[in-house]
């Protein structure tokens, strides 16, 4: 596996929309100073319309480095709330209308305040897909979460960003998912200590009646290892995992997109237990023996852009052929899945 490095997709060569943005850009790259593109500078290119319809390895570094720089950002803890500001901005910066689910996980330690966000690209149906991922990190002193939830939810914007100026056959929500986290042991309350955001907006888009309007649902979780390699989710309706992989070889990713399989429980299990066809995109295999996976080792220098934007134009390209499958419910079995 050859390691991934960042920053080989800048688009210098675009034409910007407008002269200043093109200026703007320009001198945060002259200078050299990441952390010294302003965020005004960011709202600016952010609202742009994007013309190549891929994601951006840069940007993409960016949102992760923002996200640990607030340091660990667990469930409940005052750096989430400045996470939630800067991903909330970032999705109506793009354009979308953002709304909040906020709601009480019930967790071993007590009620935790969590909040998922949603942002809503119409399309041309009612009928609605979900581009997920989760952006609370582990709570672990000293844990930020570079991959696991710097890269999901890196995934989730710039996902967005190239999206949103389009209209989809069918309706997006961009969801980023808090409290996916166990607070003290996945295993704890009977196995419930996971999971919290997806598990709630399961049951509110129930109660509201709206659940049988959401007909797929696209997770990303730790896309971001250097060592890109994602196995076939093995809890994941296999159309949908097809759909993806097919798209992934033709853009001649299939290094990335391995045969072999694995099971992951997840964000993507509460929606396919209520009957939506899902796809985990997850690699497990994060440093080596997996030694960086919910520990200290999780951190940018793991971290690649260009591992992020691999998998968010893979699905990108995807989606006309989910969409497509969708329209065909007959050639869309649904897996059986024991309870
Ligand atoms: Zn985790």
């Amino acid at each position: 596996m050859i390691p991934l490095r960042n920053g080989a997709h800048l688009m210098l060569n675009k034409p910007g929309p407008t002269r200043t943005i093109s200026v703007a850009i320009l001198l945060c790259l002259l200078l050299l100073v990441p952390a010294g593109c302003s965020a005004q500078g960011n709202r600016d290119v952010a609202s742009s319309a994007d013309k190549s319809g891929e994601a951006n390895a840069t940007r993409a570094y960016e949102h992760v480095r923002k996200l640990v720089a607030l340091g660990p950002h667990p469930s409940g803890s005052d750096a989430i709330k400045k996470a939630q500001s800067y991903l909330e901005n970032e999705l109506k910066g793009y354009g979308l209308q953002v709304s909040e689910d906020t709601f009480n996980g019930e967790t071993p330690r007590g009620s935790v305040p969590m909040k998922n966000i949603i942002a809503e690209l119409r399309g041309e149906k009612p009928e609605i897909v979900l581009i997920t991922g989760h952006y609370d990190t582990k709570l672990q002193a000293g844990f930020v979460g570079a991959n696991d939830g710097g890269s999901s939810a890196a995934a989730v914007l710039e996902t967005a960003r190239v999206l949103a100026k389009s209209e989809p056959e069918y309706t997006i929500w961009f969801v980023l998912f808090d409290g996916e986290e166990a607070i003290v042991d996945w295993s704890a309350m009977d196995g419930r200590d996971n999971t919290y955001g997806s598990r709630h907006l399961v049951s509110k888009l129930k109660t509201e009646g709206t659940l049988n309007r959401v007909k797929a649902l696209v997770l990303y979780d730790m896309i971001g290892d250097k060592d890109l390699d994602i196995k076939r989710e093995g809890e994941s309706t296999p159309w949908m995992i097809d759909a993806i992989w097919r798209t992934a070889r033709s853009l001649n990713y299939q290094k990335y997109f391995l045969d072999s399989e694995q099971d992951i429980s997840d964000d993507h299990l509460p929606f396919r237990d209520a009957g939506v066809p899902v796809a985990d995109l997850i690699d497990f295999n994060y440093g080596p023996e997996h030694s960086y996976w919910h520990t200290n080792l999780d951190t940018l220098d793991h971290v690649s852009g260009e591992s992020i934007k691999i998998v968010c134009d893979v699905v990108i390209k995807a989606l006309p052929d989910i969409f497509k499958h969708l329209d065909n419910p007959v050639a869309a079995p649904a897996k059986t899945i024991p309870h």
